[in-house]
């Protein structure tokens, strides 16, 4: 395992570290990494942009076949050397289109945000916890958890399970804090094969780039143990899903200081600062969720219990409030930052990024208010509690979260119109397909009901 790299001039540390391949890597729609692979000694030519990509090849590169190709800018800081693969290096890239930024690329539509918040003179800072599935494919067909005595009602931080699982796990906090990104605790979730990995915060930008690069390299190390690293936010039904909660708090740019620490010290809340930031999110939740919750299969995790026994711990209100887990987004006990609970391990970390730290600054800029926070279990109120307390649902389908997505004016002005445009007919097109098929589930309840 190597350590974390930086580039003195193109390859110079790198060629002595035996590595031979650099790939310029980005995102389609998905978040999930494209790349062309160059030899090292193509390095200087690749880190100024030498490869050129078809966006109309892929999810959500908005492109014409006829137009001309988008060049992707490798980020030095951003190179990570493969730990499972340490002949080649990883580089994160914005992509470009005749020597101007591409308005529809994630990364550069993070940066965008992340820019104006800089000329408020903020930094935000983002830590995602990443829970996923690691499961083994039976002789069936059928999935299992990776261990085979993953089995129990419960088994939420089970110590025998994560033994059992430790030697894949191991490898893979070991590659992580390889790559400096600070493990400080990992545990089994509470899903049968679920588990939990977290790391330390960072600026929005390293954060996202870590998030993309971790799916990868989970994904790599579990099918070296014959294993699946799955992101699906709700592979079963009777089990809880997959979120991907993500921590924000906004610094000084200058100072570093966290600006949501509450004004008067009081521990486990936030300063009215932050406040604000809640109130933008609240506001455009609904269009927020269709980029955090990207998926068809994304709404059948926020639900309070489906046919679980426990219940999900996923959000089902728009909400705030305090340490309590029913509410989109929480104070977590030590204060100073808010958690999304609605974010799931399946959204492009760039565009769920950008978007919450867009509506945020709104709410900064507008002074605005989150009104009460919500104290109690949202799981447990009554539809007429609910409407007392001014609580609307969060979207319950993909569909009614794109339309949410298509009316919002945050929308284009976070994607720009040809990524909203994209995103918008990729994910109506998602959700009419799925609408579309007829499942097991309505063939056994209606076939020979009547
Ligand atoms: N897995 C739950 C979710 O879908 C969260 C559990 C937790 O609080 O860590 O969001
Ligand atoms: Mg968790």
């Amino acid at each position: 395992m190597s350590g974390p790299t930086t580039l003195s001039g193109p390859g110079a540390d790198l060629h002595a570290r035996g590595v031979r391949y650099a790939l310029a890597s980005f995102v389609d729609l998905h978040g999930v990494c494209k790349a062309k692979a160059v030899p090292l000694d193509h390095l200087g030519a690749m880190l100024t942009g030498s490869e050129l990509f078809t966006g109309a090849a892929l999810d959500g590169v908005p492109q014409d076949v006829s137009d001309d190709e988008v060049a992707a800018v490798p980020d030095p800081a951003s190179a990570m050397v493969l730990p499972w693969r340490p002949d080649t290096v990883w580089f994160a890239s914005d992509l470009q289109l005749a020597g101007r930024p591409f308005e529809a690329c994630s990364r550069t539509i993070l940066r965008r945000a992340t820019e104006q918040a800089a000329a408020m003179g903020l930094r935000f800072n983002l830590g995602v916890e990443t829970e996923f599935f690691v499961l083994r494919r039976a002789a069936d067909g059928g999935l299992q958890p990776a261990s085979a005595s993953d089995r129990l009602d419960k088994p939420c931080y089970d110590l025998r399970g994560l033994l059992d699982n430790l030697g894949w796990l191991d490898e893979l906090v070991q590659a992580m804090n390889a790559l400096g990104w600070g493990v400080y605790s990992f545990d089994h979730e509470d899903g049968n094969g679920q588990f939990e990995t977290d790391f330390g915060y960072a600026e929005a930008l390293v954060t996202a780039d870590r998030v993309t690069f971790f799916r990868l390299m989970a994904r790599e190390i579990a099918r070296r143990h014959g294993l699946i690293a799955s992101f699906m936010p709700k592979p079963f039904a009777d089990r809880t899903g997959s979120g991907a909660h993500f921590n924000m708090s906004l610094a000084d740019l200058g100072s570093g200081e966290n600006l949501f620490t509450p004004d008067d010290g009081q521990p486990g809340w936030v300063s009215e600062l932050g406040r604000q930031f809640i109130a933008g999110i609240l506001r455009h939740a609904p269009a927020i969720c269709a980029v955090i919750a990207p998926t068809v299969n994304s709404y059948k995790r926020l639900v309070v219990q489906g046919s679980m026994s426990g219940f999900t711990w996923a959000p089902v209100f728009i909400c705030f409030g305090n340490n309590n887990r029913t509410n989109m987004l929480r104070i977590p006990g030590a204060g100073s930052r808010v958690e999304c609970r609605a974010a799931d391990s399946a959204c492009n970390p760039y565009l769920a990024a950008a978007m919450l730290l867009a509506a945020g600054l709104e709410g900064i800029r507008e002074g605005l208010d989150p009104g009460d926070p919500n104290l109690v279990n949202a799981y447990r109120l009554s539809p007429e509690e609910c409407s007392a307390r001014g609580l609307h649902a969060l979207p319950r389908t993909l569909g009614e979260a794109i339309e949410a997505f298509a009316a919002d004016p945050l929308s284009r002005r976070v994607f720009g119109d040809a990524m909203a445009d994209a995103y918008i007919a990729f994910k109506r097109d998602e959700w009419s397909s799925y609408h579309g098929a007829v499942s097991a589930w309505e063939t056994d309840r209606y076939l020979e009901l009547f």
